[in-house]
């Protein structure tokens, strides 16, 4: 108990006070996050989303505090081996080709970032986001009734062999700059750390102090109660316009009517988009679509989340099965999950744990929010007092509740703790 009002404690110092309604657009975890951090800031607050709390992008990924996850996909020549990538059916990458020649301007600015200053560069802003990410989620559950779905585990990564492993070393380049550094575990020991794991995997490295989140829907529902028990309301409504008289946000209009504040977060992940050019702005992003599959009463039981990175996708031992999440899809927002994806995760979870069994499987896809360069952002709109707090790609479980910690700090016109240059919304306007 101590250390829950600790945590509310900090979270008073570090966001100050803030007055008037803070409209949320979207309940997803950088919306509940925010909310939560508005909140202990002393703003009323009212948290706006289409649909029940935690069903967008937060509801179905692989659920792992992915501290060390700094690298952005754009590595260096990713532009040049993409194509080939995208050709080859058993490489988790699909482009719903119908859809190419409207992505192919935010596809032409992402690739634009394949290359080692600008991967660098994304690294390093990575890092302030995601690296305390299991301290910042137990300062955001703490003292909620979402703590429960928190964990405490290692995050590894398997490979076929050494060689394999040094092959990815720009990626762990990048990672050991943040400081993080992997124990190795080679041979036979695998197995005995991750029993029923094929023979074809003959290394891991080990990621310690990480963790992840038993069901991450759950969780965010759990965190959204508890806005409401903070005195918070939850309305469900379509988030249309905004009313911006006199430069500054006076209200949210929705499909319930407007709801008027002094402060607005546009939480609303990669549908974001359409939102901020109702505010005028033109935010190069795109769904990155992604997959799970969740193996109900599986016969293995994996002891912390494993990325396995020859299929690139990660296996987490949620609390409703086996879950095992990944793959990249470009098509945009309205076309249907496609067939292939999923049959590939089931292929290579297949391959990775011959033995498994299992009484049903479920499928899910979801949309991630992808910005060109893959930073999220976060920071005022001009001087609107509207705030941006999306575009988290693959990381948006693990950067959230800082995210939402950042934004309520700077509502509340308190130091966050960090520089937010990186992220500032406005760098894609300056550069039209
Ligand atoms: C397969 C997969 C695996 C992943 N694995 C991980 C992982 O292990 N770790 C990790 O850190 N991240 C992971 N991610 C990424 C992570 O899930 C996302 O980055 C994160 O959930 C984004 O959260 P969000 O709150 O920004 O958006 P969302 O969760 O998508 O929430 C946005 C909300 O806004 C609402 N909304 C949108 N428009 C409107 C409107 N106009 N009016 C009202 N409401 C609106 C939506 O209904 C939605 O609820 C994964 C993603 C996928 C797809």
């Amino acid at each position: 108990m101590d250390g829950m009002n600790s945590a509310n404690a900090r979270g008073r110092a570090l966001t100050g006070n803030i007055s008037g309604t803070v409209v949320v657009v979207g309940a997803g975890i950088a919306g509940v996050s925010a909310a939560i951090w508005l909140q202990r800031a002393g703003a009323d607050v009212v948290l706006i989303d289409r649909k029940p709390p935690g069903e967008g992008a937060s509801f179905g990924n692989a659920g792992v505090l992915a501290a060390c996850s700094v690298a952005p996909v754009t590595g260096p020549g990713l532009a040049v081996r993409a194509p080939f990538l995208a050709l080859d059916p058993d490489f988790p990458l699909f482009v719903v080709w119908r859809k190419l020649p409207a992505i192919a301007p935010w596809l032409f600015r992402y690739m634009l970032n394949a290359n080692e200053g600008d991967t660098r560069r994304i690294a390093g802003a990575l890092t302030g986001i995601v690296s305390d990410t299991v301290q910042q989620h137990r300062d955001l559950a703490g003292n909620t009734g979402a703590q429960r779905w928190l964990e405490d585990s290692s995050y590894v990564f398997a490979y076929g062999s050494r060689r394999d492993f040094e092959n990815d070393r720009h990626v762990w380049s990048l990672r050991h700059v943040a400081g993080f550094v992997p124990e190795e575990i080679e041979g036979e020991a695998v197995r005995e750390l991750v029993p029923g794991m094929a023979p074809e995997i003959g290394f891991l490295a080990v990621m310690h102090d990480h963790g992840y989140v038993r069901n991450p829907g759950e969780y965010v529902k759990d965190l959204a109660k508890s806005v409401q028990g903070a005195g918070g309301r939850i309305v469900r409504a379509d988030v249309m316009d905004f009313d911006l008289s006199g430069g500054r946000i006076r209200s949210v209009g929705t499909s319930e009517g407007r709801f008027d504040c002094t402060t607005a977060i546009i939480a609303a992940g990669v549908w974001s988009g359409p939102l901020m050019r109702k505010l005028g702005l033109q935010i190069p992003i795109q769904s990155e679509r992604g997959y799970h599959i969740l193996y109900r009463n599986p016969s293995i039981r994996i002891p912390f989340p494993i990325m396995v990175s020859a299929g690139k996708f990660v296996a987490t031992p949620m609390d409703d099965g086996l879950r095992c999440a990944g793959v990249i899809e470009f098509g945009g927002l309205q076309e249907p999950p496609s067939a292939a994806p999923p049959t590939l995760i089931r292929k290579l979870v297949a391959k990775t744990f011959p033995d498994l069994t299992f009484d049903e499987v479920e499928e899910w896809s979801g949309h991630r929010p992808a910005p060109s360069d893959s930073l999220p952002l976060i920071g005022e709109i001009g001087k609107t007092r509207v705030f941006a707090a999306f575009g988290h790609h693959h990381i948006g479980l693990t950067g959230g509740p800082k995210t939402g910690r950042i934004v309520a700090a700077l509502a509340a016109g308190t130091d966050p703790g960090i520089n937010t240059a990186p992220y500032a919304p406005n760098r894609f306007r300056q550069r039209r």
